[in-house]
């Protein structure tokens, strides 16, 4: 038997469960070690509406890393038994035209883990080994944000197209966000890199790590304009604000979970000052393993990413700490003993 969490709207149970009785053609069994909580998981016990294919009951976790334990038939030589790994949380259809032209990662009808199928909030997870990539030498922990918190964050930084010695502002530099700013500056040493967060603690945490930063309310002028704003602060009023401090032809990326429509403020400034507005859901297997290259070379430090840990058996109390986000939270994370 293994454990899996179970969610439907308000309610987190640890159920006890049979495994898999078979591990499917080009799939991986894989021994959980660490699963990341995200605002999407948080979603899902609140009680949000469901893309196609996925219902209630769902069975969450899409941050996942753990080890290789068995392997299904056609799945390859490259991730034997015993392989640490992380998972990416998409699974394409490899048929489709976004499959067949080059970007499964826009797949129409792909599955997500912890969505569409079963996932890493459990001692094992049944995986494409396609959607799997080595990361030996890494902590769990730190690997399993790899798959959405900095993936994510890259493919965003990625859509803001910001040029040389550019100034990025990030609403939100949460457990995404923050992942954008620490790329950004990898990637360019010079780029002017401002957080907005919701508390304090936050700002105090992020000035440690030597970006700008201010709480959530303050007058932006003095920070900005800036050439991108990426917005992962889940705030509805968060787009808009955005559009009024991007410079002319700046870029706004959207990754917040919201429901509803988008609010983007005064058709006319979108328009004449030529403002580009991006959507970043995920990543590809290629954002993934260039992050998890940087993660094994030491060059991303993941060590102030995973600020608050259970036990798979206290699911409820990960699930009730992402709901209050206490001052200072980046990522929760799962551990399966
Ligand atoms: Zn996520
Ligand atoms: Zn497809």
């Amino acid at each position: 038997m293994i454990d899996r969490v179970e969610v439907t709207p308000g309610r987190v149970r640890v159920l006890r469960v049979e495994p898999a009785a078979d591990v499917p053609p080009g799939h991986a069994r894989v021994a959980v070690a660490a699963c990341g909580l995200c605002g999407t998981d948080l979603h899902l016990f609140e009680g949000m509406t469901m893309p196609p294919g996925a219902a209630y009951p769902v069975y969450p976790g899409h941050e996942v890393a753990g080890t290789v334990v068995e392997l299904g038939p056609e799945a390859g030589e490259d991730l034997p038994v015993g392989t640490p790994v992380v998972l990416h949380p998409l699974a394409d259809c490899g048929a489709c035209s976004h499959c067949l032209g080059g970007h499964p990662d826009q797949c129409a009808g792909g599955e997500v883990l912890g969505l569409h199928r079963p996932g890493g909030l459990a001692s094992e997870v049944v995986w494409p080994v396609s959607r799997m990539v080595a990361v030996p030498g890494l902590d769990p922990r730190h690997a399993a944000v790899l798959a959405d918190a900095v993936a994510t964050a890259k493919r965003a930084l990625d859509k803001a197209q910001l040029p040389d010695g550019g100034a990025l502002c990030v609403f939100g530099a949460g457990g995404v966000g923050t992942h954008v700013l620490e790329l950004a500056r990898l990637a360019d040493p010079t780029a002017r890199l401002t957080g907005m967060v919701r508390s304090a603690s936050s700002a105090v945490r992020l000035r440690g790590a030597g970006y700008e930063a201010f709480v959530r309310g303050t007058d932006l002028r003095p920070y900005g304009p800036f050439d991108a704003i990426v917005d992962f602060s889940g705030d509805p009023v968060a787009p808009a604000l955005a559009m009024r401090n991007l410079r002319p032809g700046g870029t706004l990326v959207f990754g917040s979970v919201l429901e509803g429509d988008l609010a983007l403020g005064a058709a006319q400034r979108l328009q004449a000052r030529e403002l580009v507005v991006a959507g970043v859901y995920s990543s590809s297997m290629q954002d993934l393993r260039a992050v998890a290259e940087l993660a094994r070379s030491g060059a991303l430090d993941l060590s102030g990413s995973v600020t608050h840990e259970f036990p798979l058996a206290d699911a409820r109390e990960a699930f009730r700490t992402l709901a209050v986000r206490p001052p200072g939270m980046v990522r929760v994370v799962v551990t399966v003993p």
